[in-house]
C-alpha cells in the first residue's frame, strides 16, 4: 500500500495544476493517468488567451506556444466577415501543442514535488476511516499489477463525465444535447488570408457549435467542428463538407485526426464533498459558448489543489473544509460559466438569418467603442424580436 496526502486522477491540464498547487502547498501528491504518453493523443483545437496564462502564473514556452494569435474572423452563414483583430481586441492568445504542453505542465507538477505514475488507471475507490480520520483506498491497475493507494484526499481530473465522481454519487453525466460532438482535421497546405487570425464559422446546423481553422503555422491548421450530439448527422460529414466547400481549404491535407466529446453544460451539481474534489472537464469547467476548458479547467485545477493542501494542513477533509474550493472557484472565475450558459442558450437559438443579420449589422462598425446602450439600440434596429431574445443576457452583461 502507498500512503499519500493527495491522490490526483487524470494528469491532463487540470489535474496537473491541481497536483503541482497542491504539492507548492506543502502536501504529498501522488498523480496517476491511465496513458503511457501524458497529452497523447489530443483532443483539441489547442486554442488559449494571454490573460488566462496570467492568472496561472504560467510564462508562455516557445515549445509548446506555437502560434500567436492576433484575434479572429467571424462567418456568417452567407458569407459576410466580422473580424476582429489586434485593432480592436485588447487580448491575445495562442495555439498551443497540447501534446508538448499537457507534458509541460504535468513536468511541471513534478518540480514542485508530485510523484507522477503513468500507465495506472484508477480501477475502484473506497471511502473507510481510522482514529486519525477518513481517507479513500484506491485499487489502481500499475502495468499489468494492481496496487493501492491511501490518499486523504482525493482529486477526480478524469475528464468528460468523471466516473470517479459518479463512483462517489455525484452526478457527472452531461446532457447529450450538452455533449458537443468534436472532430478535426490537423491540416497541412492551408491558405487563410491571415494565418494569425483564428476562424470561427458560425450557422444554425450546428445546433449551438460552430466550425472553426485554428492555424498553427505558415500553412498548418487544426479545422474542425463541434456540433451537439443529438444532431441526425455525424459531424465528420459536416467537415469534409466544410472544407470541400472553404476554399482556403482545398488543398489542404489532414496529417491527424482527433475525436472528442465536450461537456459545455455548465458545471456539474457539486464539485466537492468529504475528502474530494472535481476539476477540469470532470467538473463541467468549461466555456458553454466556445468549448474552452484548458484555462478554465486549470484554474479549477489550481483552486483544488491550494484547498486540499490547506485542507491537509489543518487536518479536516471535511465537505465544510473543502466547500472553500467551490467558493474560491466562483470567485476566481467570477461566476462566469452560469453567466456563458445563458449566452449560450440565446446563441443556440438562433437561426442562420439571425446570424446574417448580426454579423452584417456589427461589419463595419466602430465595435471597441460602442457603449451598452449603442449595442441594445443596435439589436432594436436588427429586429425587436432578436433584441428581446438578447434581453436576458443583455442584463447580465451590461
Ligand atoms: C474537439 C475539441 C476541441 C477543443 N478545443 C479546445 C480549445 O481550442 N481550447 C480549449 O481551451 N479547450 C478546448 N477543448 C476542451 C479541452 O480539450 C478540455 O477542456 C481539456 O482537455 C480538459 O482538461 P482536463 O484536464 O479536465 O481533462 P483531460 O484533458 O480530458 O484529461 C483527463 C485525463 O484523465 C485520464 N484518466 C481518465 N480516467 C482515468 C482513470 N480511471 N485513471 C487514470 N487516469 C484517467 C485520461 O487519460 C486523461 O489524460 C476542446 C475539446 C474538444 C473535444
Amino acid at each position: 500500500m502507498i500512503e499519500t496526502d493527495v491522490l490526483v486522477i487524470g494528469a491532463g491540464p487540470a489535474g496537473s495544476a491541481a497536483s503541482k498547487h497542491a504539492a507548492l502547498g506543502g502536501a504529498d501528491v501522488i498523480l496517476i493517468d491511465k496513458k503511457s504518453e501524458i497529452g497523447t493523443p489530443k483532443r483539441c483545437a489547442e486554442g488559449i488567451y494571454d490573460h488566462g496564462l496570467k492568472w496561472l502564473g504560467i510564462e508562455p514556452d516557445p515549445q509548446w506556444a506555437v502560434q500567436r494569435i492576433n484575434g479572429g474572423t467571424i462567418i456568417a452563414p452567407d458569407g459576410t466577415r466580422l473580424t476582429l483583430d489586434e485593432t480592436i481586441l485588447p487580448e491575445r492568445g495562442y495555439i498551443i501543442e497540447r501534446k508538448v504542453f499537457d507534458k509541460y505542465m504535468a513536468m511541471d507538477a513534478a518540480r514542485a514535488g508530485a510523484k507522477i505514475m503513468v500507465k495506472t488507471i484508477a480501477k475502484s475507490i473506497m471511502r473507510d476511516e481510522d482514529d486519525k480520520g477518513s481517507f479513500f483506498i484506491v485499487d489502481c491497475e500499475h502495468m499489468g499489477e494492481i496496487i493501492e493507494i491511501k490518499a486523504s484526499i482525493l482529486i477526480a481530473a478524469d475528464g468528460p463525465e468523471s466516473r470517479i465522481a459518479k463512483a462517489l454519487g455525484i452526478n457527472s453525466t452531461t446532457n447529450p444535447k450538452d455533449m458537443m460532438s468534436g472532430v478535426q482535421y490537423e491540416m497541412v497546405g492551408v491558405n487563410c488570408e491571415r494565418m494569425d487570425l483564428i476562424e470561427l464559422h458560425i450557422g444554425a446546423f450546428t445546433d449551438g457549435g460552430y466550425a472553426w481553422i485554428f492555424p498553427k503555422g505558415d500553412d498548418i491548421a487544426n479545422v474542425g467542428i463541434g456540433i451537439s450530439s443529438t444532431c441526425k448527422k455525424p459531424a465528420i460529414d459536416f467537415l469534409n463538407d466544410f472544407i470541400d466547400s472553404y476554399p482556403p481549404l482545398n488543398n489542404a491535407k489532414a496529417v491527424e485526426l482527433n475525436v472528442g466529446g465536450d461537456p459545455i453544460g455548465g458545471l456539474i451539481e457539486r464539485i466537492y464533498d468529504d475528502n474530494f474534489l472535481v476539476c477540469g472537464d470532470a467538473a463541467g469547467q468549461v466555456d458553454p459558448i466556445t468549448g474552452g476548458g484548458i484555462i478554465l479547467g486549470m484554474l479549477g485545477g489550481m483552486t483544488a489543489g491550494q484547498v486540499a493542501a490547506k485542507a491537509i494542513k489543518d487536518k479536516d477533509y471535511s465537505k465544510e473544509r473543502l466547500k472553500e474550493y467551490d467558493i474560491l472557484y466562483d470567485k476566481h472565475t467570477q461566476g462566469a460559466i452560469p453567466k456563458l450558459k445563458i449566452a449560450h442558450e440565446v446563441y443556440r437559438s438562433l437561426e442562420d438569418d439571425d446570424f446574417n443579420k448580426i454579423i452584417q449589422a456589427f461589419a463595419g462598425l466602430d465595435i471597441q467603442n460602442m457603449k451598452p446602450k449603442d449595442i441594445i439600440k443596435l439589436f432594436l434596429k436588427i429586429s425587436p424580436r432578436l433584441a428581446l431574445k438578447f434581453s436576458k443576457l443583455f442584463k447580465i452583461l451590461f
